[in-house]
């Protein structure tokens, strides 16, 4: 096991263990437990054969997705998202540009597309930061296009992980709506099946049997989980479909760098069409990991990577 700023990097098929893990391993509890209960109140109805086949096509997509879900998860978090590289040593250039006063230049000029801009220096990656990259403080490593930093998943999002991610945020955002859906297929089966003129709540409860009364409240949770999850997903997939569609990252957004003279010029990136935006996410394959070729390289790899 080598470590890589915060980073720890397993060679088996290059897994990288997160600085942070605490939050994804919680959302799994959370996740799990809400499941389990699911399957507590559901499953006998399904099992038992009162369900209609709507109702268990639902069932099979919910955990369908949820599988996806929990396996796009794991890999955005796992996947290198485009480390660069650290230098024992400044690159020759650095020291033609180093300052008066003995410190390494913040930037060098450069031009990205025909539009003049500038190139920025890690001085603790010792490196060039390539143009979009940028330095994570929580991770200490500079990711190539870095997009952010994922609390959630605790890595960062870059170059390689970006299609991991919107991918299970898009099957997070449909495990919510299913979910819900699910769970409102059953209530009005459960209802249903007993014609005697009664309140829905009363049949709903005569249809739970035992600890109906909790079975209700975790069915009124997981409806609920499930609609912020839909929401606050769906939310995110909007955000960074437009981000997509002008051609910049959640990182150049938020330090509006187009604007100012930090980051490359919006004329460098043209903006792009949905059907574009939607083919790059589709076919597009990722970079080669150069901390993988590193590690692959004899020789390489070992300790601080
Ligand atoms: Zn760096
Ligand atoms: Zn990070």
């Amino acid at each position: 096991m080598d470590s890589l700023g915060n980073y720890r990097v397993y060679r088996f098929g290059l897994c990288l263990l997160p600085p942070s893990w605490k939050p994804i391993a919680w959302s799994r509890v959370i996740s799990f437990t809400a499941i389990a209960m699911c399957w507590w109140i559901l499953l006998p109805f399904i099992v038992g054969g009162k369900g209609s086949r709507l109702l268990r096509l639902c069932f099979l997509f919910v955990h369908l997705d949820i599988a996806a879900c929990e396996h796009l998860l794991l890999r955005t978090a796992c996947t290198d998202p485009g480390i660069v590289l650290r230098s024992s040593s400044p690159p020759a250039d650095a020291e033609k540009f180093r300052l008066k006063n003995g410190r390494y230049p913040r930037s060098k000029p450069a031009t990205v597309n025909g539009v003049s801009t500038h190139t920025w220096f890690c001085g603790t990656c010792l490196i060039w930061i390539p143009q979009r990259g940028f330095h994570c403080k929580t991770c200490d490593v500079c990711v190539q296009h870095f997009d952010h930093h994922c609390e959630f998943t605790g890595s960062c999002i870059g170059e390689r992980n970006y299609g991991l991610f919107f991918g299970a945020a898009l099957t997070a955002s449909l495990a919510g709506l299913l979910s819900t859906v699910w769970i409102v297929l059953f209530v009005v089966e459960l209802t249903s099946i007993s014609s005697e003129q009664k309140s829905v709540l009363l049949k709903l409860t005569e249809g739970l049997g035992s600890r109906a009364t909790l079975k209700l409240v975790v069915l009124a949770f997981v409806m609920v989980l499930g609609m912020v999850f839909f929401f606050s997903f769906a939310g995110l997939l909007l955000h960074h479909l437009q981000l997509l569609r002008e051609n910049i990252t959640h990182h150049e957004m938020l330090r509006g760098t187009w604007e100012q003279s930090s980051g490359p010029p919006k004329s460098a990136y043209p903006k792009r069409s949905l059907v574009e935006v939607l083919k790059t996410l589709v076919t597009d394959r990722r970079p080669e990991s150069e901390l993988w070729s590193h590690i692959q390289t004899p020789g390489g790899g070992s300790g601080q990577v």
